[in-house]
């Protein structure tokens, strides 16, 4: 099948897409920063237990330079890169009045130019390749924007935009770039919500419960596999009816 890379895999969405891929026969790059490490190396053996191989590489996908190196290290242990889902994602929620310029910078950088700078480096490799899949994690908050999340909403408005340019500028090399737009998914970045704002979104959901990470994974692996091939520059909400 090749070897996938999914960025912040240590847990959450991330960790169910790299068992999945697993899971489909994909040899997985676990990417996690260093505080994740036993968590990281915990998700690598379950991997394994599928069969296939599975490393853990820590970087900081918001720095340019430790992608670079990250990337020349995923290709030379894997012999290729096949599918990378940009997954790593942090929130600093706030009203804009009282938003720091750090916190808005900060997710910024980790949002979204985590996703140029392993776009463009996997997309060398795929290129060569002349073929590879590219799944950018956003939010409906990048659709419909969220009160509280003006930076973690610019930053995933930011990757739908950046999937469907590199979509365009892709596409002729085989390489397919897709989004997927998360509702509410029980990880730790929604426990960390007040039981106010998880009952409110929970009343806007018309399926009136949250999602897994699990039914975000299937997704992924619908796009990295084989029927999924024609679908390219799209947005997939998973959301359960949050935003109809
Ligand atoms: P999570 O906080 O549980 O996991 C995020 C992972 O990313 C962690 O393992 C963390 O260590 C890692 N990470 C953070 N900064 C990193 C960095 N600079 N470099 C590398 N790794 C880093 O979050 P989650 O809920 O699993 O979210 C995963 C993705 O899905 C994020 O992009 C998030 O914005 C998106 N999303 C989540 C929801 C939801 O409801 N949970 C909804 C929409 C979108």
């Amino acid at each position: 099948m090749g070897a996938a890379i999914v960025t912040g895999a240590g847990q959450g969405i991330g960790e169910a897409i790299a068992l999945r891929l697993a899971q489909d026969g994909f040899d997985i790059a676990i990417n996690d920063i260093s505080a994740a490490l036993e968590s990281a190396q915990a998700v690598a053996e379950k991997c394994r237990a599928h069969g296939v191989k599975a490393e853990c590489f820590f970087a900081d996908v918001s720095s340019y330079d430790e992608c670079e190196k990250m990337v020349k290290e995923i290709e030379k242990t894997f012999g290729g890169i096949d599918v990378l889902v940009n997954n790593a994602g942090i929130t600093r929620d706030g009203l804009m009045a009282r938003m720091s310029e750090e916190n808005y910078d900060k997710v910024i950088a980790v949002n979204q130019k985590s996703v140029f700078n392993m776009m463009k480096f996997c997309g060398t490799t795929m290129m060569r390749q002349r073929s590879g899949r590219i799944i950018n994690i956003s939010s409906v908050a990048g659709v419909h924007g969220n009160m509280g999340q003006i930076n973690y909403s610019a930053s995933k408005a930011a990757v739908i935009g950046m999937s469907k340019s590199a979509a365009k500028e892709l596409g002729r090399r085989g390489i397919t770039v897709n989004a997927i737009a998360p509702g509410f998914i029980s990880t730790a970045m929604t426990d960390a919500l007040t039981d106010e704002q998880k009952k409110t979104m929970l009343e806007l959901t018309a399926l009136r419960r949250y999602g897994t990470p699990q039914e975000v994974a299937g997704t992924v692996s619908f796009l990295a596999g084989k029927d999924g091939a024609y679908i390219t520059g799209q947005v997939i909400e998973i959301s359960g009816g949050l935003t109809i």
